[in-house]
């Protein structure tokens, strides 16, 4: 779980309640831990992006493939291409 500081006395914070408002969306209720405080927010903690593809992939879920990691396939895609073509 993410830890979140509180946003007004930047004190440590516990997580009250969570809710899975889709496969990819999670809502989190965070508590200041000061009593002098305690503010109380909502987080919305949401999957974004795919580092690397899933062996067990649901066609629902289409994440953009971070930038990074979308190069490195190219570079494996390139690799695996006709060893004969030139690159001019
Ligand atoms: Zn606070």
């Amino acid at each position: 779980m993410a830890t979140f500081f509180c946003p007004h006395c930047k004190g440590k914070t516990k997580t009250r309640t969570s809710r899975g408002l889709s496969a990819t969306l999670r809502e989190l209720i965070y508590q200041c831990n000061d009593p002098e405080c305690s503010y109380s927010f909502v987080v919305e903690a949401e999957a974004v992006r795919t580092l690397s593809p899933s062996g067990k992939p649901d066609p629902a879920i289409n994440l953009p493939q971070t930038p990074w990691a979308q190069a490195r396939t190219q570079e494996h895609q390139r690799a695996d291409a006709e060893p004969l073509s030139t690159t001019t």
